[in-house]
């Protein structure tokens, strides 16, 4: 056998964008940045990125905006919230708010129905918000695991920095700070802050899909630039990723473990037939997903 080649870094593949921005309900401006719709397979073990915002709104009164009753089988949505706050409300009896620095890491697996709108006070004063939410696939043999919430709260994300910038370590790990989240399937998911002009390269497992998700500022890598709301998305093979920050940058790193299995999706849905789509949609109208905790 050959030995691996060592310290190899990983190369830009393409740059995604995206720049017609959709609502969901009347709370959340999208720009789906990427979807298993349109090339499952370079993204997995991810399936959807929509990025929300930048936007500023007005203050409202007797009104909350948001997105209301609505189900999701098969997959996780991780919600990340930069600024602004947003409630949530479900039917395993779950609910809460998820403020600015926070995340939730929701297993909808075998069914869940929820809500989302912007919180009671942060629709009282407006202001800018901003958040992610990002859609992880399940393996087939964790599809229909029990829906849960890993509330992951400030205090809980712990930070490590390296030369040119800092980094919240949501879920994996860098180096030998560890994330919080509890995943299926190998994923790392980091909120990374760059100094101005700063040269990095960062740690980046080897066979990962590996996506950098620019949230302000731009970066160049491989000589290409990539600005606010671009996704520069890297080969699998390498074990690292060198960029340089063009003034400050925020980023989100995401590389996960590829699931090599068929998806099949519709709307809330994501599994692996068409047969289980069915099946979903069967149990979502006899009622079968339960109905959301009082408020
Ligand atoms: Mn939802």
């Amino acid at each position: 056998m050959l030995p691996r080649k060592a310290n190899s870094m990983k190369t830009l593949e393409t740059i995604l964008r995206n720049d017609t921005m959709h609502w969901v309900g009347d709370g959340f401006p999208v720009r789906s940045l990427f979807s298993y719709r349109e090339e499952a397979d370079r993204i997995s073990p991810f399936l959807l990125f929509d990025y929300a915002g930048p936007w500023n709104f007005e203050p409202v009164k007797g009104h909350t905006r948001g997105v209301g009753e609505h189900p999701h089988k098969g997959f996780e949505t991780v919600t990340i919230v930069f600024d602004g706050e947003v409630s949530h409300r479900d039917s395993t009896g779950g609910g809460g708010a998820i403020g600015a620095g926070e995340v939730q890491w929701m297993t909808a697996g075998s069914g869940v129905l929820h809500e989302e709108f912007h919180s009671p006070g942060y629709s009282k004063t407006g202001g800018p918000f901003r958040m992610v939410q990002l859609w992880v696939n399940l393996p087939a043999r964790d599809k229909l695991t029990p829906p849960r919430y890993q509330a992951i709260t400030r205090d809980m994300i712990p930070e490590a920095t390296f030369d040119g910038g800092r980094a919240r370590i949501v879920a994996g790990a860098f180096n030998s700070t560890i994330g919080p989240a509890s995943t299926f399937t190998p994923i790392n998911l980091w909120d990374v802050r760059l100094v101005a002009d700063a040269d990095v390269s960062l740690p980046a497992p080897d066979g990962h899909t590996t996506m950098i998700a620019v949230l302000s500022g731009r970066i160049t890598m491989d000589g290409e630039s990539v600005g606010e709301g671009e996704i520069a998305r890297l080969t699998r093979d390498g074990d690292g990723v060198a960029l340089r920050a063009d003034g400050d940058a925020m980023l989100l790193v995401l590389t996960g473990e590829p699931i090599d299995e068929p998806v099949v999706g519709r709307g809330p849905f994501v599994m692996n037939t068409e047969d289980e789509i069915r099946e979903a949609i069967a149990e979502f109208n006899s009622g079968e997903f339960g109905a959301l905790a009082p408020s």
